[in-house]
């Protein structure tokens, strides 16, 4: 994009429309691994949309709106990013959307096997394309599934997720203890 053209703009018979992507996953919860993606790519779009995926089958630990408020509270410094959720196929909400991008963190190649034919089926179903980013060497190792884990656990993810996540995790976990008040695992139901 010319450097002095806004998005939305027009300069000559050219209008600079803004370039948008999509970042989508489960975020059950946000870890700074998604984080890092998150705000590496809202630097290089002018609008990022992070769409959280509502799944009515694999149970959740949190629900949809609680992943959506961590999330809202962890980017709140980047004003190009806004949270969404979705169901359904992520290129129907591109289409939906006008978003040509999705963006995808990758953190080993068993990530690249499964996100490559997505990437390819994507593209052909609907000409969006994929970018793919490389994780932060620090969190190649980090999934939200290892998280709630740990967390589950009494372990301590103080350096791996957002203070809001590590705070709500830390209530779950003490909440399933003996005497705790039992906590909720999610189904999104409706979201
Ligand atoms: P998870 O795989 O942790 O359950 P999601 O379904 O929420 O996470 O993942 C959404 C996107 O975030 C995927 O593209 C996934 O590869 C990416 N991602 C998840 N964790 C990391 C990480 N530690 N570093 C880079 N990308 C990540």
């Amino acid at each position: 994009m010319n450097a002095s053209a806004q998005p939305g703009a027009s300069v000559g018979d050219r209008v600079f429309l803004p370039r948008r992507a999509v970042c989508p996953g489960s975020f059950d919860p946000v870890t700074n691994g998604h984080l890092d993606i998150i705000n590496r790519a809202a630097d290089l779009y002018d609008e990022l949309v992070v769409a959280v995926f509502i799944n009515m089958t694999k149970s959740s630990l949190f629900m949809v709106d609680e992943r959506r408020e961590m999330l809202t509270e962890a980017i709140a410094a980047k004003p190009n990013v806004r949270i969404d959720v979705f169901q359904g196929l992520v290129v129907d909400y591109c289409r939906a959307h006008q978003i040509p991008v999705i963006v995808k963190g990758l953190r080993a190649i068993s990530d690249f096997d499964y996100e490559l034919q997505m990437a390819q089926m994507n593209r052909g179903l609907a000409g969006v394309d994929t970018l793919f980013m490389p994780t932060n060497p620090e969190y190649s190792f980090l999934a939200s599934s290892l998280v709630k884990e740990i967390a589950n656990w009494g372990g301590d993810v103080t350096a791996l997720v957002p203070p809001l996540v590590n705070k709500r995790l830390a209530e779950r976990a003490a909440s399933r203890r003996p005497g705790g008040t039992g906590g909720s695992e999610g189904s999104d139901g409706g979201g």
